[in-house]
């Protein structure tokens, strides 16, 4: 069976109370819910707080980044086993604005998702194209990319312990969100790419979460879509009233 995941990317947005404040209300607003697994992701410096905050809740947390390192000299760096101690079950791995504003390559990547599953974290690996990617009709070839150097020297077994997000750059912070159809089309994509190299079983079990501009409005028809399981979401997950509006789509009968 997959999960859902219904997620949040904070961003580097929320001060220390505005974090909190945030927390709180999407916990009182989600109390109970079970159609899905929560996950929040604020910045680094607030994810101790928020992890107390949402505690013995069913809001789960997670971190934007890690380094492939666990300890030592790396200024400014944050290992796996720093996120887990602070409560971190989740850490969202090669969003495309790591990629595109820090230089993050598929080989990053991939030490980063080895390190994240050395720390028991559950990794969130993006993958997405840019628009003119799409518009010369190499969508799939770019994914393919991306997933054949992220995965590298991937067991079987550990392809059950990830999440795959597809953000198509275009879409992410713009308001253009993909139609339901262009999105289950690269969703099943990838599902049937990951089936040819691990096997049926392991890419129908894969979690596969669509992310850009989802919105109450659209996530409905989003999530209706066979092979979207779940969201990850950048602005309107800083919003308690939509974090749970959008959550309510994984609620409803497609
Ligand atoms: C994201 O940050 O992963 C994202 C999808 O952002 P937005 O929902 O704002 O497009």
């Amino acid at each position: 069976m997959r999960k859902t995941i219904i997620a949040g990317n904070w961003k580097m947005n929320t001060t220390a109370d505005e974090a909190s404040k945030l927390a709180t209300e999407i916990k009182a607003r989600l109390t109970g819910f079970n159609h899905a697994e929560l996950l929040i992701c604020p910045p680094y410096i607030n994810l101790a707080q928020v992890s107390k905050v949402v505690n013995k809740s069913v809001i789960k947390i997670g971190g934007q980044n890690l380094y492939y390192e666990q300890s030592g000299a790396f200024t400014g760096e944050i290992s796996g086993q720093m996120l887990k101690s602070v409560g971190c079950d989740y850490v969202i791995v090669g969003h495309s604005e790591r990629r595109a504003l820090f230089g993050e390559t598929d080989e990053l990547i991939n030490r980063k998702l080895k390190a994240a599953l050395d720390s028991e974290l559950i990794p969130i690996l993006c993958i997405g194209e840019q628009l003119e990617d799409r518009e010369a009709g190499l969508t799939e070839k770019v994914l393919e990319k991306q997933l054949d150097g992220s995965l590298k020297e991937f067991p079987t077994d550990w392809m059950e312990k990830i999440v795959v997000a597809y953000e198509p750059v275009w879409a992410i912070g713009t308001g253009k969100t993909a139609t339901p159809e262009q999105a289950e089309e690269v969703h099943r994509f990838i599902r049937d790419k990951l089936s040819q190299e691990f096997g049926g079983t392991v890419a129908e079990g894969l979690t596969i979460l669509y992310g850009g501009s989802v919105k109450p409005d659209n996530s409905d028809s989003l999530f209706a879509e066979e092979n979207i399981d779940g969201f990850l979401i950048g602005g309107a997950s800083l919003k308690a009233e939509s974090f749970e509006r959008i959550a309510h789509s994984a609620s409803k009968e497609s």
